[in-house]
C-alpha cells in the first residue's frame, strides 16, 4: 500500500471518530485511536507515526520484538492487545509496553506481578472481558469481572485502568452494540464498588467496522487495523486462538 493510502485512510478514520464523538455528544479528546499493527511492516507503521499517530498495539510478543529497533527512534506509545502467555512475560517487559490490554487470569497477573516486583516496576493493564461469550475469544466472563478486579487489588505493580473487549463479529449492529453495553455495565458496576487501586476510566472497544457503535457506547480507546493499513493476509483467528500463539 502506498504512503498516500495510509495517510488518506487515517484522515477518513479521524473523520469517522470525530463524527461519532459529536453525534454522541462526546468531546473528540475522550477517545484515543490505537493502531492495531499486527502484520504491518515497520515502514508502514512509520508512515502513520510520521503523520502524527502516537499509539500502536501488537498482538504477538514476537512481532513487538521484531519491530522494536525499527520504531524506537520515533516517539510513540505501545499497548499489547493480543493474548499474553505467561512464558512471554519476561520478553514483553523488555519492549516498553505501557499497557497490557488483555489481562484475563489471576495466574497471569501473579506472574506479571512477580516479575515487576523484582525490578520495582509497574505496568498499566486493562481487564479483557468476553462480552460475546464466544469460546474462541479470551477474557473474563462479565459476571466474574468484578470479583476478578477485587482479586487484582493485591498486586500493587499492576495499575488497573479499565476494561477491554473484542465484540461480536457481526454485521448486525444491535448485536455488536449489546457487547459494548455489557462492557459499559461491567465498568459501572466495578466503579460503583470503589475498589482501592482500581481505576475504571478506560474502555477499549471498537474496531474498523464498528467504531461508531463503540464510541456511542462509551469507548475511550478504539483499535483500528484494516481501515488504516488494508486487509491482512492471515485471518484474525490466527491471532485470537490459543493454539496459534
Ligand atoms: C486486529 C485487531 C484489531 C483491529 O481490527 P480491524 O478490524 O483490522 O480494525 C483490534 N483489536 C484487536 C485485539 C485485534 O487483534
Amino acid at each position: 500500500m502506498a504512503i498516500n493510502d495510509i495517510i488518506q485512510n487515517l484522515s477518513v478514520i479521524e473523520n469517522r471518530i470525530a463524527t461519532a464523538c459529536s453525534k454522541s455528544g462526546r468531546s473528540r479528546d475522550e477517545v484515543r485511536l490505537l493502531l492495531a499493527t499486527k502484520t504491518v511492516s515497520v515502514e508502514r507503521i512509520k508512515i502513520a507515526l510520521a503523520a502524527g499517530q502516537t499509539l500502536i498495539g501488537e498482538n504477538k510478543v514476537q512481532e513487538l520484538k521484531e519491530k522494536y529497533d525499527g520504531l524506537k527512534d520515533m516517539p510513540h506509545e505501545n499497548h499489547f492487545i493480543g493474548h499474553l502467555q505467561s512464558n512471554k512475560i519476561k520478553d514483553i517487559l523488555q519492549y516498553d509496553v505501557s499497557c497490557i490490554q488483555t489481562l484475563d487470569s489471576i495466574d497471569l497477573a501473579q506472574k506479571l506481578h512477580n516479575r515487576l516486583a523484582v525490578s520495582q516496576q509497574q505496568i498499566e493493564v486493562l481487564v479483557q472481558v468476553n462480552t460475546s461469550t464466544e469460546k474462541s475469544k479470551f477474557g473474563i466472563a462479565p459476571t466474574e469481572a468484578a470479583k476478578f478486579c477485587k482479586a487484582l487489588q493485591q498486586f500493587h505493580t499492576l495499575k488497573i485502568k479499565g476494561l477491554m473487549t473484542i465484540g461480536l463479529f457481526s454485521a448486525e449492529t444491535e448485536k455488536v452494540r449489546a457487547c459494548f453495553k455489557i462492557l459499559k455495565n461491567v465498568q459501572q458496576q466495578i466503579a460503583a464498588a470503589c475498589l482501592e487501586n482500581i481505576e475504571m476510566k478506560e474502555l477499549s472497544m471498537g474496531m474498523s467496522h464498528d467504531l461508531e457503535t463503540a464510541i456511542k457506547e462509551g469507548a475511550t480507546i478504539v483499535r483500528i487495523g484494516t481501515a488504516v493499513f488494508g486487509e491482512r493476509i492471515y485471518p484474525d483467528s490466527y491471532y485470537w486462538n490459543e493454539s496459534n500463539n
